[in-house]
């Protein structure tokens, strides 16, 4: 018999439980990539025709996106400066998995929720983003190492 205290499971329960503001879903994952052409190639070898790509001038950046069969894609990105955040990440940890982005509802309110319960924020307020999303990042210092972004799709 174990003394361990008793756990709560993670179940299904969980998602039905919470506040229907908290509709949050997995909307891509951002891989930083060297170039564009070279990263997609394994994805042209996985059978994929194309990406669409599209600058964000914000981010200093050009990604690709390769749409999966689900609600979730994939987002190669591309630094377009030498001070592009992108740029930075590939001189210090050579490509991979560069961030995760959830889809929120309402970016504002949420942005505002973390901040009060001391989440560190990249962006203070959401910026604009690629496919005319409002977009947020979260810190990894607050996410366990991970980089979030947060995007709401507008319109
Ligand atoms: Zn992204």
């Amino acid at each position: 018999m174990s003394n361990l205290p008793p756990h709560q499971p993670f179940s299904s329960s969980a998602r039905s439980i919470k506040s229907p503001e908290l509709d949050i879903e997995l909307d891509h994952i951002g891989i930083a990539v060297e170039n564009l052409p070279a990263g997609f190639e394994f994805y042209k070898a996985l059978g994929f025709a194309a990406f669409d790509v599209e600058e964000v001038p914000s981010e200093k950046v050009r990604v690709g996106f390769i749409r999966l069969g689900n609600q979730a894609n994939l987002e190669l990105l591309e630094a377009t400066t030498q001070d592009s955040t992108v740029r930075k990440f590939l001189e210090k940890r050579g490509p991979g998995i560069h961030h995760v982005c959830l889809r929120v509802k309402d970016i504002d309110g949420l942005v505002d929720r973390l901040k009060s319960a001391g989440v560190r924020m990249v962006n203070e307020t959401p910026k604009m983003g690629a496919h005319g999303c409002r977009v947020a990042f979260v810190h990894p210092a607050s996410t366990g190492g991970v980089l979030i972004e947060l995007s709401q799709k507008m319109g």
